[in-house]
């Protein structure tokens, strides 16, 4: 499998928000096909414990830094130590991301200012920032994990939305500007995955609404949302740039 066409051995990857849910499962992936990782999200407990449990996991290098990506200085930090420590980034994940639901008519400046710079802004600046060097070695992976809010919506949902569908947009324009430097950019759009973001910001029932609107009748699990993650980042999703995947286990499919 490392070795294969769908490995990744001899890559080095940075993974936003892994401590748990998708990143985690992201960064798990991604060191069992034989990457070097280095992974972040805001509290060091958690993110050294998410480190320590993929290392012993899979024997692979996992490094971690506690960083909050909402925040600018941050993530400048985030991207030099990333550099320095592992010497190199392929692939850049950014994962890290959060929904403050408000009609469009609550929406509170502080909230949908954090929603900007968390889900988007930091994006572009931390992509801004890793591309450089993989332009060095002509190779490099950039993976957005978007959502099906992009494509669909919800009541509430304005920030996110907005956010999510322009990860997309960006990946279309960056991969213009990057694919002469043989760099892919893509987003996941992942639909229900079962992790705390959802789980803690719907009621029961509409956790179970969710669950009809797919055609597979669940929830799905993070792993659903790291392997064709995986699949991007490896060198045989290598013509596939500018993309949105959806994962969403048929929700977009169903209109009724
Ligand atoms: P999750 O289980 O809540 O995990 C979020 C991860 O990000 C945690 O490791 C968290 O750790 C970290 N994090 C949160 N805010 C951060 C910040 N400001 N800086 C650094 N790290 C931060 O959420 P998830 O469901 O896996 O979500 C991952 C991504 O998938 C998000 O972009 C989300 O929008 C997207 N998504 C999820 C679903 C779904 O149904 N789950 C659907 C579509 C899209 P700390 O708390 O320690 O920082």
């Amino acid at each position: 499998m490392k070795d294969s066409i769908f490995g990744l051995a001899n890559k080095t990857a940075l993974v936003t928000g892994a401590s748990r849910g998708i990143g985690r499962a992201i960064a798990l992936a991604f060191a069992q096909a034989g990457a070097e990782v280095f992974i972040c999200s805001r509290k060091a407990e958690s993110i050294e414990a998410a480190a320590k449990a993929i290392r012993e996991q899979t024997g692979a290098r996992v490094e971690w830094m506690a960083a909050d990506v909402s925040q600018r200085q941050a993530v400048d930090q985030l991207a030099a130590e990333a550099l320095r420590r592992m010497g190199k980034i392929d692939i850049l994940v950014n994962n890290a991301g959060w929904n403050i639901p408000q009609a469009i008519d609550e929406i509170q400046d502080k909230d949908w200012d954090y929603l900007i710079e968390l889900n988007l802004t930091n994006c572009m600046r931390l992509t801004r920032a890793i591309v450089p060097d993989m332009k060095k070695r002509r190779w490099g992976r950039v993976i957005h994990i978007s959502s099906m809010m992009a494509m669909g919506s919800t009541p509430k949902r304005n920030a996110y939305s907005a956010t999510k569908a322009a990860l997309v947009g960006m990946a279309r324009a960056s991969a213009l500007d990057l694919g002469p430097w043989n760099i892919t950019v893509n987003c996941i759009a992942p639909g229900p995955i079962a992790t705390e973001m959802p789980m803690t910001l719907l009621s029961k029932e509409q956790q179970e609404q969710m669950t009809q609107r797919t055609a597979l009748g669940r929830w799905g699990q993070p792993e659903e949302i790291a392997w064709p993650t995986l699949f991007l980042a490896s060198e045989a999703a290598r013509y596939i740039t500018g993309q949105v995947i959806v994962v969403d286990g048929g929700c977009l499919a169903r209109i009724i």
